[in-house]
């Protein structure tokens, strides 16, 4: 097999992977970093998974800044958008249309704010994903799409190289680095190199969480299959495809008659986001690619319910997206685990406020069955932190996971997982490993306070502390 060496190694490009290597390689153009995904575009859940969408919140100090600002300069690409239909159970849609007056400061924030002020940004997936494309390869990164991590070779407390597979039937080969981030969402490297993994609901008893179950559970997130549908000129219902006619796919909508998302394309089409599509432990139980074709088959029944029952006639359906949203899988149980703790004590008053480089709003949300305490956790009154110890596994010290899958809670994973925050622990990780690097030095060793200083997180906090007039005593 051939070998080959790089720097920095970067196991998926979603929001995670695409803020780690955009960091990394801007404040360290010397370092050779290498990026890989399976899938054939950049942006993981964000763009393939049909989540084209980056809900009201807390940004941070990031990158998120220059992507909006750089697809606003393309026709139909990216728009600040507000909802426009409320859920309600006669008419179970919400419905978030572009507002052009609104500006993109307003989508920044969720705590606190009611709910009919929210702004969130729709965008055109492929345009995403061209355009960190085209910053990564000016920023000098390596991409390497279609190419999935297969092997991970491990050696004391050092990951030492990964087997990558080229999915166009290339042979596959190994590549040796000093660093590795893993950003593949279910934390698949650190799970394979036998890294300290959670899934399901932690009972009480562990972290004590006020709303965590008494016992344990497989249950995760729910899962949804997103798609598209086009804008049509005059009125008309699609076929009802011979899959979505099953009797067990009937009966499935006959049960749930799901409420659904929609959010609207700059140029008039809508995404669907139907909340689940699936239970979390039903499509972790059985292989992807079945929880995939039954998942497109029950979206298919419900975009024919929505069309013939809830005045959808004037859109045709045009695609699912190739990446099943998940929610939640795998979480790293890392140096530090975020808490329910932590989110509701907010930014100022949290364990380890010193050591946050990043942050999120978003309510404490999950869909589908759920056994913590409470109908629905609801939403947060104030901003809270994800502490730098969250990313790091205890087993190795030149790995470092930034993505949905690191170390949080079940409950607490229900809040941070927004694209925006995923991307900003990525830039914290980026700079870590620019650091690392530079200083000849592993990730528990780099100083937090650096990080910190690099993204600005302080001055960001000051703002914070302005914008929803907290007290810091
Ligand atoms: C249905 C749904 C709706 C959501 N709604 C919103 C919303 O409205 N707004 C919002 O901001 N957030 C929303 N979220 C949350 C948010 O989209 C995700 O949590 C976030 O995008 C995850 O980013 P990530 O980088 O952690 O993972 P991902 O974006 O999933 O990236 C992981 C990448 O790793 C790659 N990968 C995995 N394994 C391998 C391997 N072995 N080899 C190579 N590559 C691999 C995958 O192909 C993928 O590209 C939603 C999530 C879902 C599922």
């Amino acid at each position: 097999m051939e070998t080959y060496e790089t720097d920095l190694l970067i196991v998926g490009g979603g929001s995670g992977g695409f803020g780690a290597a955009i960091r990394a390689a801007r404040h360290n153009p010397q370092a050779r970093i290498l990026l890989i995904d399976g899938m054939r575009q950049l942006g993981g859940t964000s763009t393939a998974g049909g989540v084209n969408n980056w809900e009201p919140g807390i940004g941070g100090p990031g990158v998120h800044y220059e992507l909006y600002e750089r697809l606003s300069r393309q026709p139909q690409a990216i728009g600040v958008a507000k909802t426009v239909h409320f859920y309600s159970p006669e008419e179970p849609y919400g419905l978030s249309a572009i507002d052009p007056d609104s500006p993109y400061e307003s989508s920044l924030r969720r705590a606190a704010v009611p709910r009919e002020d929210w702004r969130r940004v729709h965008f055109e997936p492929d345009q995403m994903a061209a355009l960190m494309w085209q910053m990564l390869t000016e920023a000098g990164v390596d991409v390497r799409l279609g190419t999935r991590f297969r092997e991970v070779r491990v050696q004391g407390r050092r990951v030492v190289s990964v087997v990558l597979q080229p999915l166009d039937g290339g042979a596959a080969y190994e590549v040796r680095s000093r660093l590795f981030i893993d950003c593949s969402g279910g934390g698949h490297l650190a799970g394979a190199a036998e890294c300290r993994l959670a899934f399901g609901e932690e009972p009480y008893a562990l972290y004590q969480e006020p709303s965590a179950p008494e016992t344990p559970s497989p249950i995760v997130n729910g899962i949804t299959q997103v798609f598209r549908v086009s804008r049509a000129a005059s009125a008309g219902i699609d076929p009802l495809p011979e899959r979505a006619q099953h009797p067990d796919v009937q009966a499935w909508l006959a049960a749930n008659n799901p409420a659904t998302f929609i959010t609207e394309y700059p140029n008039g089409d809508l995404c669907l986001n139907t909340l689940p599509t699936m239970q979390g432990s039903e499509f972790h139980s059985m292989p992807y690619e079945d929880a995939q074709r039954i998942s497109q088959a029950r979206m298919a029944a419900h975009w024919h319910r929505l069309q013939t029952r809830y005045g959808f006639d004037h859109y045709r359906f045009h695609s699912m997206f190739p990446l099943v949203g998940i929610r939640e899988s795998h979480r790293l149980v890392g140096r530090y685990v975020l808490r329910e703790q932590d989110v509701r004590a907010g930014v100022l008053h949290q364990d380890r406020a010193d050591e946050v480089i990043a942050f999120a709003d978003h309510a404490l949300d999950t869909h589908g069955e759920r056994r913590v305490k409470g109908p629905k956790l609801g939403e947060l009154e104030q901003p809270y932190g994800v502490p730098y110890e969250c990313l790091l596994p205890q087993e190795y010290d030149n790995l470092i996971m930034a993505s949905r899958g690191s170390s949080f809670s079940h409950i607490a994973a229900s809040s941070c997982r927004l694209s925006r925050s995923m991307m900003a622990l990525g830039e914290a990780a980026g700079v870590a490993s620019a650091l690392a690097l530079e200083q000849g030095i592993l990730y528990p060793e780099v100083d937090v306070a650096e990080i910190r200083r690099i993204l600005h997180i302080p001055e960001f906090i000051d703002k914070i502390v302005q914008v929803w007039a907290l007290a810091r005593d």
